[in-house]
């Protein structure tokens, strides 16, 4: 680490103690959670689960890169206003880190990994060399680890407000229900595919949906390469195309539209949307959303794109 970045990391971090220090109330402030959540899947589970009693607000804003993200000085100031701090993992926020070493010392405020427990796919050895993480973090694409995810959620909130903890419970496990209706949708409807890959040209996103529903997964970058998708994906992807004479690549909105645009002008094929439900635009969050909405709207792509009856 270089002495310049040593300096902003300790500045960082005595910022975050500053600002962490524990409030003179502790516990539940206007009768309501105040609920921080990193990212939308998160962010859409606690409004979900928390319904009236909490606030819940998303810290990263719409249209932003996640796995890019840098913490800011503002950031932590917010978080550390929240009585409840959930982050998805050290893969998909590192600098999580540096919010819980930063608020030992507030006690009023629980940090909440909601995804520990869950299944992780591991990433391949090339990638693992190249990041420094072991496991693909698109977790909530895996509709059970979804699942755990809410059972997370809910567990923090019942442990903060324990008066309101049969409302949470019920909701959660009303989402739940929910979730595993869609997983039965996602098993029978892509069990009967005439196609069987999922070409993406986007990043590295789908690996978990792909594996759950016995699908093949190519994307234009790998899990390591972020800035640049690789040759030979693309030309993998064109491949497959050709010789398959597959009718439709998948797309996501930030990453790599044009490429998208480029390879299905060059071979022909049309274009269908995949949310990966941390990457919202503004209008998404505009229109309001939800995880749901967005899974149907991915199976039903999903279905027209592998030629599923
Ligand atoms: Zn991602």
């Amino acid at each position: 680490m270089s002495s310049k970045n040593i300096f902003v990391f300790l500045l960082l971090l005595s910022l975050i103690i500053l600002s962490c220090q524990p409030a003179k109330e502790p516990g539940v402030t206007d009768n309501k959670l105040n609920v921080m959540a990193t990212i939308f899947p998160l962010y859409d589970f606690a409004r979900i689960i928390g319904g009236n009693k909490i606030n819940v607000t998303m810290l990263l804003p719409p249209a932003t890169d996640a796995h890019h993200y840098e913490l800011k000085p503002i950031d932590i100031v917010k978080v550390c206003k929240s009585d409840i701090f959930l982050f998805t993992n050290f893969e998909m926020e590192p600098w999580a880190y540096k919010i819980i070493q930063g608020s030992a010392e507030n006690t009023r405020m629980l940090v909440v990994e909601t995804g520990a427990g869950v299944f992780l796919l591991p990433l391949n050895e090339e990638d693992r060399k190249n990041k420094n993480y072991k496991f693909d973090p698109h977790i909530w694409l895996d509709l059970d680890n979804a699942q755990k995810i809410v059972d997370n959620i809910a567990s923090s909130f019942v442990k903060k407000d324990q008066r309101n903890s049969d409302y949470y419970l019920k909701n959660a496990a009303q989402y739940k229900l929910k979730l595993a209706a869609l997983d039965r949708r996602y098993n029978s409807g892509l069990a009967k595919c005439r196609n069987k890959t999922i070409l993406h040209a986007g990043h590295w996103a789908f690996a978990y949906l792909a594996k759950k529903y016995n699908l093949e997964y190519i994307a234009a970058y790998n899990a390591s390469t972020e800035s640049e998708p690789l040759p030979q994906n693309i030309f993998s992807l064109i491949e497959q195309i050709k010789k398959q004479k597959i009718r439709y690549i998948f797309y996501e909105d930030l990453t790599a539209p044009r490429l998208a645009q480029t390879l299905a002008k060059e071979t022909g094929a049309g274009l269908l949307k995949l949310s990966n439900g941390h990457d919202m635009s503004k209008d998404d969050i505009k229109k309001g959303v939800s995880f749901l909405f967005l899974m149907e709207e991915n199976l039903k792509n999903l279905k027209k794109g592998l030629l599923c009856p």
